[in-house]
């Protein structure tokens, strides 16, 4: 729907879930909102892309029962999930000492001991996960990285590098510039079990990919004028409102603006006066989530494989997506691109050697997928706090401005950097927005 100036009562900037989420929310309190997306296409961090027959998921992919808010959201729509990876047959492995060492369903069972282990000196910081405060925290947990909490980490051998693999592909970013709470919150979340984290990681995924929940919300978004392919530029508050400048030149202005934009893109968007100093420190230092996640098509039939490997090796993560006699499609989790010595986000040759250490002989067709840290409107993969963020970033993201209300998966208390967490700032900001203009 097209809404003139004098009717809007909240402009959205961005269009991932925590805006759009917004946008349905207000609608349904009878408000107007104009919501302003940069791309030619909502869900941000979240693209079902389409490619070899398969709708393919280039951000956000895992849901889970233990993540409420989108858990609600499947349920409201009923949107069909499936169990992914496919269990049946699945070959878990794990680099260590450079070689690939299969693990038995006993040797699994042992590697989730030994996560349980490692995160265990976080329980007391997360006595309750989706309260606000931390708990105790005698030994300075909260300002650790996951690379000085892995060092007093001991284990046998390959369990040690399967947790170290785990961490990798939870941090997505270098181990060192990783917050240890970021493990531990989504462990206390996942009620304090390796078991469960493991499941509400990667464990179930929408059968027709994220753009179908976000199509669906979206779609009861009512009163929302939903306005693509507009970046915005410039963000003025007054004592009568709010001014949205777009790069178009156009404005649009209203009562108040939700920002739902990523954390690392918020110095993208000139503000007038200019945000609090501690939004714009933690954008400018950025969230620690700066890997690389990519679809890789190889030859021959790989079957259903999951193997793990440690900071050292350039892929930490490699699991089948699809597999058949003409050949195989994986995805590969990548920490720390800079390990990859790809000349570009497609460099097959580059792609091949990093996969040797996992994959033995393996030898890549293609890549495809989206380099999300060098995309602009995102600057990074979902949101992991550096160490001492967590304390210093969170409470302040989420503060509103005067007229300016703040939203996005980078900033929920809950499941932060998941699309649960992403949907749950949506109905917060929705609800504190409503109860401003009432
Ligand atoms: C590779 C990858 C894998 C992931 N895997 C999972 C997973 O398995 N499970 C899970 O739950 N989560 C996962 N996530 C995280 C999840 O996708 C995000 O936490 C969530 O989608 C964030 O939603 P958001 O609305 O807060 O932000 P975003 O989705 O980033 O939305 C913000 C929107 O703002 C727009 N924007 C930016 N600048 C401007 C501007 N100037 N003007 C207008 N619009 C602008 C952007 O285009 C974007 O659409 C993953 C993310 C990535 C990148």
């Amino acid at each position: 729907m097209a809404t003139s100036d004098s009717e809007v009562d909240v402009v959205i900037v961005g269009g991932g879930f925590a805006g759009v989420t917004a946008a349905r929310e207000l609608s349904a309190r009878g408000r107007r909102t104009v919501l302003l997306e940069a791309r030619d296409r909502l869900g941000g961090r979240t693209w079902t892309k389409d490619h070899d027959g398969h709708p393919m998921e280039f951000g956000g992919t895992w849901v889970h029962p233990l993540q409420p808010h989108v858990w609600s959201e499947i349920h409201r729509y009923g949107v069909e999930t499936e169990t992914f990876p496919v269990l049946e047959g699945l070959r878990q492995a794990v680099v260590s000492d450079g070689r690939v060492v299969d693990l038995s369903d006993d040797d699994a069972a042992r590697a989730l001991e030994a996560l349980d282990q490692f995160c265990a000196p976080g329980m007391t910081l997360f006595p309750e996960p989706f309260a606000e405060t931390l708990g105790p925290d005698p030994d300075g947990l909260a300002d650790r990285s996951l690379r000085e909490q892995f060092d007093t980490f001991k284990a046998e051998p390959a369990l040690r590098d399967w947790v170290e693999g785990m961490c990798c592909t939870i941090a997505f970013g270098p181990l060192e510039q990783s917050g240890a709470t970021e493990v531990f919150r989504i462990y206390a979340l996942a009620g304090y079990s390796a078991e469960q984290t493991m499941a509400a990681l990667s464990a179930t995924k929408l059968v027709k990919g994220t753009r179908e929940l976000i199509n669906s919300i979206a779609g009861q978004a009512t009163l929302a004028d939903i306005r693509l392919n507009s970046p915005v530029r410039r963000v003025v508050q007054s004592d009568g409102g709010v001014r949205v400048e777009l790069e178009s030149g156009e404005t649009v202005s209203a009562p108040t603006a939700l920002i739902a934009l990523p954390m690392n893109v918020l110095n993208s968007v000139e503000f007038e006066p200019p945000l609090s100093e501690i939004k714009r420190t933690a954008s400018a230092d950025r969230h620690a989530g700066a890997g690389m996640k990519c679809f890789v098509r190889v030859k021959g039939d790989i079957g259903n494989v999951s193997i793990v490997a440690p900071e050292a090796q350039p892929v930490n993560w490699l699991v089948t997506y699809a597999h058949g006699p003409e050949g195989s499609w994986l995805i590969a989790f990548a920490s720390n691109p800079d390990k990859l010595q790809m000349t570009a986000f497609d460099d097959v040759r580059g792609m091949q050697t990093a996969l040797q250490p996992l994959l033995p002989g393996v030898e890549v067709e293609s890549i495809v997928g989206w380099d999300w840290s060098n995309d602009p409107h995102a600057l990074g993969t979902w949101c992991i706090y550096r160490p001492g963020q967590l304390a210093k970033v969170l409470p302040e993201l989420r503060t509103t401005e005067g007229r300016l209300f703040f939203a996005g998966g980078d900033s929920s208390n809950t499941w932060r950097g998941f699309i649960d967490g992403a949907i749950e700032s949506g109905y917060y900001s929705a609800r504190h927005i409503h109860d401003y203009l009432t």
